[in-house]
């Protein structure tokens, strides 16, 4: 939950940005029932800014399963791992496979710790 007033020109510029989909899952708005929301990354709580770098689309699934949180556990090697960041880990040197990438056998521990139980 946003402490923050995200002002609506800073919402569509990540609804834009994002062309309508989960930056997490990459779902598409389209095809849900209920409207994605803008996500803090890294959670206020955390430090993380009100920013476009800093905010994300998420399916309220995602936005759900995720909360404040910025780690969990790999459930292949029990260990502590970054949650998936669509801002640090879409550049390019992750693998994006829409939504089978984050299931709990995918290769990178942030795609483990983030897929669904
Ligand atoms: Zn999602």
């Amino acid at each position: 939950m946003s402490l923050t007033y995200v002002p609506a020109e800073l919402r569509r510029r990540v609804r834009d940005r994002a062309k309508g989909c989960c930056e997490y899952c990459l779902v598409p708005e389209s095809v849900t029932f209920v409207q994605h929301e803008i996500d803090h990354i890294v959670a206020e709580k955390h430090g993380g800014q009100t920013s476009a770098e800093n905010l994300a689309l998420s399916c309220i699934l995602c936005n759900r399963r995720k909360g404040t949180d910025l780690t969990s556990v790999d459930p292949h090697t029990g260990q502590v791992a970054l949650l998936f960041n669509p801002r640090k880990h879409r550049d390019g040197s992750l693998p994006v496979a829409g939504l089978a990438h984050r299931a709990a056998d995918a290769h990178w521990p942030c795609d483990r710790a983030t897929s669904w139980p």
